[in-house]
């Protein structure tokens, strides 16, 4: 399987093994269209269940990449030299990463002419997102018309939402004539790691209810009964929610009729501002972290009132999904701020063992890559590090939808 993430300026891909979910190559093409693209090729050997094995030579090239298609040609030639070219009989599908699927694309999706056109029709709600990822599948089409190629969408996972908790609280003939509503994104994490979690606690994803929490430089937290996602915190778009690398999250609305206003900032200066110019960037200069704990511990009282704000928000989610779930089995943090900093799940869950809810100090510093508890023993909800893989998900779920095409 090979899985492709074709971002605005940066294409990402990996190939994995099927029978046991082994990861043979990574790679990515970054600063597309730039002057400096560059191309990194790690040819791997296996190590099973998403795990890299040992690597062969990272291959570097530093050369102008004009587009998408010479970025996925060149990735090809890559794989190619490795003896898996995109015609290999061995390579069985593409995946593609989509981020937005609207309310039609509720599983991954075998690509043909009709998906295309809603994928494209979507592109007013993901303006960033979609055209970049339609072009990598309409390269990767071009490359090789036989080999099927699967769509599987960040919001699949979030269209079990039920409706009083997708729907914005606004007149809805306007909403829904502009396809305003709540989507969430991550969904591919989000639901491997609610699996994962659940098997970590040995117990069938349909006995269990988990809050996770995604936190890498976006970050959103979803809360997962019984396997089925019931609410998340992103929306109509990835700015709402929680404080993010960049991103605001949930503000007052009228921060935007305001600013328009009283400082005559545009739309789109606004729109850059939140999203690009906020979140803990905005508050303190750093959305790296460790750069952030580094500064904490130095006496900084900037990044100190950065963390702070970053930690409520996630302690407000914690308790307002709680009250959505009703039961919590487990609280499962992921991605690159969730896997690493031991600072943030402490105080993101300090003083809430009324809730059922503390993690073990020494369990908690501990470092490793693969899912774990750090709540206490005897704790009444688990609380996890599950790592998330979801280019591995997005392989699986390709693998599924193919292997009896
Ligand atoms: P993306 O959303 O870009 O996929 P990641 O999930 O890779 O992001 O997370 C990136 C973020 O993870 C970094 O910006 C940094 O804040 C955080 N991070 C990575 N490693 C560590 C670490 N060892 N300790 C604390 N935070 C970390």
């Amino acid at each position: 399987m090979l899985v492709l993430n074709s971002g605005s300026s940066s294409v990402k891909y990996q190939l994995l093994d099927m029978a046991d979910g082994a990861r043979l190559a990574t790679g990515l093409v970054e600063r597309i269209g730039e002057r400096t693209s560059r191309l990194t090729h790690t040819p791997l050997n296996g190590g099973g269940d998403g795990g890299s094995g040992s690597g062969g030579e990272t291959r570097t090239h530093d050369a102008p990449v004009p587009d998408h298609d010479a970025a996925l040609k060149a990735a090809a030639d890559e794989l190619a030299a490795d003896g898996m070219g995109l015609d290999s009989p061995e390579l069985a599908a593409m995946g593609h990463r989509v981020v937005h699927g609207g309310r039609r694309f509720t599983e991954p999706t075998l690509i043909d002419d009709d998906v295309l056109k809603e994928i494209e029709r979507l592109v007013p709600v993901a303006p960033l997102h979609n055209p970049a990822n339609l072009r990598g599948i309409r390269t990767a089409l071009a490359l090789n018309p036989r080999l099927p190629q699967v769509a599987v969408f960040d919001t699949a996972f979030h269209t079990t939402i039920p409706e009083y908790a997708a729907r914005y609280a606004i007149d809805v003939r306007t909403a829904d004539e502009h396809r305003v509503r709540r989507y969430g994104f991550h969904g591919t994490s989000h639901a491997y790691v609610s699996r994962r979690t659940a098997e970590l606690l040995g117990r069938d994803p349909s006995e269990v209810n988990v809050i996770v929490l995604h936190l890498g430089n976006g970050a959103s937290a979803s809360a997962v009964r019984g396997g089925v996602c019931v609410e998340t915190s992103m929306g109509l778009t990835p700015l709402e929610g929680l404080v993010m690398g960049t991103r605001s999250g949930d503000t007052d609305p009228a921060v935007i009729f305001h600013l328009a206003r009283v400082a005559g900032m545009s739309v789109d200066e606004i729109d850059t501002l939140l999203n690009k110019k906020s979140g803990l960037v905005g508050l303190c200069g750093d959305n790296d972290m460790r750069e952030i704990r580094r500064r904490v511990d130095a006496g900084d009282e900037t990044a100190s009132l950065a963390f702070d704000i970053y930690v409520h928000r996630l302690r407000k989610y914690i308790g307002a999904y709680y009250a959505v779930l009703g039961r919590v089995d487990a609280v499962a943090f992921t991605a690159g701020v969730g896997e690493n900093s031991a600072p943030v799940r402490e105080a993101a869950t300090a003083g809430l063992e009324g809730l059922g809810l503390a993690v073990d100090p020494a369990r908690n510093e501990e470092r490793a890559a693969v899912p774990r508890l750090v709540s206490p023993e005897d704790a009444r909800v688990a609380v996890a590090v599950v790592p998330t893989d979801e280019e591995l998900e997005i392989a699986r779920q390709t693998y599924a939808l193919v292997k009896h095409v």
